[in-house]
């Protein structure tokens, strides 16, 4: 990476420091990355357009290659103001803190960014955020290669044998039928939380978010457990989870 580089960013994360100074994690096409801003020393910038979600621009400086890059420029692009709806705040960080949690150690494709950029969009502006935060995560983890392997069509088959599915193995991330369920991991879903599941996996996200889960509550377990197995715990699900115990 050059000394100074400039880039296009969302704001994944960001925590302030008792000196006033912010780190923030990015999300760039060419990777995910931290970056400091020093309080004061920003200029003709403000420490508020490095908020979360905000799409942005910086100019970054690195003294050597190992250094926490210093932002020296942030030129604001788009706040996602529907964002700050109560009702749509967790759903931003769920999609937010999924794309911290799937962009570790992997290469972040051009795609990704994209698509993350869009769910944000999407849940600031949609009616139904929740909608399109599972359709979204899910599509981010498709996207990342993680994708469980349902099989669409209204009634889902068992990975194992050819009854109904009703469980979703989280191990390996194959529907099951009852007889055939993997573990106390698993989640229960019932025939239609299978179909749901499968059609929030298999179709395109347009079709995804028309037809979302008509079990919420089920659904978002099976994010949770799904997600807990192949990618971490993602706080954002399980205060979402909770919520409705
Ligand atoms: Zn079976």
């Amino acid at each position: 990476m050059p000394r100074y580089s400039v880039s296009d960013a969302l704001v994944l994360r960001r925590t302030p420091l008792p000196n006033g100074d912010v780190v923030v994690t990015l999300l760039s096409e060419h990777g995910k990355w931290r970056a400091v801003a020093r309080k004061g020393r920003l200029p003709g910038g403000n420490l508020a357009r490095l908020s979360l979600f905000h799409d942005v621009t910086v100019q970054a400086y690195r003294r050597r290659e190992d250094d926490l890059a210093v932002l020296t420029q942030v030129r604001l692009n788009g706040a996602l103001g529907g964002l700050t709806r109560p009702e749509a705040y967790p759903y931003a960080h769920l999609l937010a803190e999924l794309a911290d949690a799937l962009t570790v150690d992997t290469h972040v494709g051009e795609r990704l960014v994209a698509v993350v950029a869009s769910g944000l969009r999407g849940v600031a502006r949609h009616g139904d955020p929740e909608a399109v935060a599972l359709a979204y995560a899910w599509h981010l983890i498709a996207l990342a290669g993680l994708a469980p392997h349902v099989h669409g069509g209204p009634t889902p088959h068992c990975a194992r044998c050819a009854a109904p599915a009703t469980i979703l193995a989280t191990a390996d991330g194959t529907l099951r039928c009852v007889e055939h369920g993997d573990g106390p991991r698993d989640v229960w879903l019932g025939s239609e939380g299978a179909a749901d599941l499968a059609r929030t996996v298999g179709a395109p996200l347009r079709e995804a978010i028309a037809a979302p889960a008509r079990e919420r509550e089920r659904a978002l377990r099976a994010l949770q457990a799904y997600a807990r197995e192949h990618v971490g715990e993602l706080r954002a699900l399980r205060s979402l989870v909770e919520r409705n115990p």
